[in-house]
């Protein structure tokens, strides 16, 4: 690399807390999505400046052009492949339901009847909730981020709640205080995002970076350094 070039700082947004892909460890935002992020940057030789908004308001902050690109375990869905580039998908995922792990009164999508179910706006898990909400009959609550969904659940707020099983998986294992109710409902697996005008260029040496990872092994060992060997 020609060390008189001026490396390019790229500003990507993401989720606060949606554990194992990103999440803040001794005030430092870590996770898969963070490791991957920056291992990418340094094999293409540009930098990244980390805004932890929030999931949907990583989303919107991507769409008004006030970020580069948004990585936060974001599936890669029709109605946002209108609006965004998406890199080649780094990890596959699925939707599923947990409720408290003391409760063995909701095992299935009909014990929601008149139930109050905990979503987290703008996500896959949400709009799958809301998809079956009618025809289970339950009542649905918004939340920000993953955390406080959870707290809504384990506290008795909630019955139920709707998230990545990725996550939930590893939250359950951490023990978050839920347990995983039901099989994992077909989602999308989650890409990097850009914007559609301005940053090709980035989403090119991304994804170069990202099958140089592949290549080197490096890609295998960040997902084992978060979810074990077995993964
Ligand atoms: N994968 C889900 C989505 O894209 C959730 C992402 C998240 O909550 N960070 O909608």
């Amino acid at each position: 690399n020609d060390k008189n070039t001026k490396q390019e700082t790229y500003t990507i947004a993401t989720d606060v807390t949606f554990a194992p892909f990103e999440y803040k460890d001794k005030g430092e935002y870590v996770g898969i999505d963070m490791d991957l992020l920056r291992a990418i940057a340094k094999d293409q030789d540009f930098k990244v400046e980390i805004k932890p908004l929030g999931f949907n308001a990583a989303v919107q902050a991507l769409e008004s052009k006030q970020v580069d690109g948004v990585i936060a375990g974001m599936s890669i869905t029709p109605e946002r492949e209108a609006k965004f580039s998406f890199s080649k998908p780094y990890f596959d995922s699925g939707v599923v339901m947990a409720v408290a792990d003391k409760d063995d009164s909701v095992k299935d999508y009909s014990d929601l009847k008149g139930k109050r179910v905990a979503i987290k706006t703008g996500t896959e898990g949400a709009s799958f909730a809301e998809s079956i909400k009618s025809k289970y009959g339950f009542k649905t609550v918004t939340f920000d981020d993953s955390a406080n969904m959870y707290d809504d659940v384990k506290t008795g707020n909630s019955v139920a709640a709707f998230d990545d099983y990725p996550v939930l998986a590893y939250g359950v294992k951490e023990g978050n205080g839920l347990k995983i109710v039901t099989p994992k409902e077909k989602g999308n697996s989650y890409g990097f995002a850009v914007n559609q005008s301005g940053n090709e260029e980035l989403l090119k040496r991304f994804n170069k970076g990202l099958a140089n990872l592949k290549e080197s092994g490096e890609y295998d060992k960040i997902i084992s350094k978060y979810l074990g060997e077995s993964n």
